[in-house]
């Protein structure tokens, strides 16, 4: 069970004065039950890699199989591969539109032509994956809640169709830090308790750093890296060179070392950060 990508080229209006080619030479596995992380600047293809794997766009070049099944061939199957690629758009909560929450949570479900208690029961399995209580928010509006809870019932409303796979373009978007916080927690657990692949896609290293197993880091089109974070941030030089930070943390670890501080290299978050720099703070002072 994976998403393989083969040889992908996608171009944009082909034959147009406007075409851009905005994806070359793409080769990418992604398995079952991993995080992983997609990053790049602005521009770099993120956005059209991931349509690609629900079948949104079909490649101009290449072929992406999605379970054994080749995206496109048949457009019959196009329906069954949207359903297992479950894709949450960047500011997604502009897609709701029911008068209370659960019946938004319901309607993909209720697509699918599944047992009204199947859909209750999906509903509230869905709601719950995202940290809500469904007694609780099952009969507000969404249009009352906050920005974090909003995006996270649209969450709910992808994994209400049971995806293997799900995808998050820019979850974060335009939300406060503790907005941030709140969507990242739910991510986590959420992929900790059901067996979800995720794919996560954004343009900043702050936010993958913590959670994802492996990152893509994409640049004009074309993967530039792949690794784990540790991997990819102990490479801040070649990050910077395609536009990409590290996250602060990692770039005052880095000056301490400069400075002699005997510290690892490789620290992403401020927790390991202080266990080091601790550590090294009385090493010099004995
Ligand atoms: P990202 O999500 O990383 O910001 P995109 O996949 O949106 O990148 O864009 C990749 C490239 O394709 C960019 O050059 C962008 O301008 C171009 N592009 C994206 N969408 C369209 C479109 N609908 N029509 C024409 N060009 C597009
Ligand atoms: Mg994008």
């Amino acid at each position: 069970m994976s998403i393989i990508a083969e040889n992908i080229k996608y171009i944009y209006s082909e034959g147009t004065p406007f075409k851009t080619l905005a994806l070359d030479s793409i080769n990418l596995t992604i398995k079952q039950g991993e995080f992983v992380g997609i990053i790049g600047h602005t521009g770099s293809g993120k956005s059209t890699l991931i349509q690609l794997f629900n079948g949104l766009e079909i490649p101009t070049e290449g072929k992406v199989t999605v379970d054994s099944r080749v995206v496109g061939e048949d457009k019959k199957k196009l329906k069954l591969i949207r359903q297992t690629v479950g894709l949450v758009f960047q500011y997604p909560e502009y897609q709701l539109f029911e008068e209370t929450v659960a019946k938004d949570v319901a309607f993909g479900p209720m697509n699918l032509g599944l047992s009204q208690e199947e859909v209750d029961f999906r509903v509230k399995e869905a709601l719950e994956l995202v940290g809500f209580n469904y007694n609780k928010i099952k009969d507000a509006s969404p249009f009352d809640l906050s920005g974090g809870q909003k995006r996270r019932v649209a969450i709910a409303g992808v994994l209400a169709m049971k995806p293997n796979y799900l995808i998050l373009d820019e979850p974060t978007a335009g939300l406060d830090p503790a907005g941030r916080n709140e969507i990242f927690k739910q991510i986590k657990t959420l992929h900790k308790k059901s067996n979800v692949t995720v794919i996560l896609v954004s343009h900043s290293m702050e936010d993958i750093a913590k959670l994802v197993d492996r990152v893509i880091v994409l640049s004009k089109g074309k993967i530039h890296m792949e690794g784990t974070p540790k991997e990819i941030y102990s490479q801040a030089e070649e990050l910077e060179k395609i536009g990409l930070g590290i996250p602060q943390i990692a770039s005052i670890v880095k000056e301490l070392r400069k400075c002699g501080f005997n510290i690892k290299p490789d620290i992403l978050t401020v927790e390991e950060a202080k266990i080091e720099i601790l550590k090294e703070v009385k090493r010099r002072n004995v």
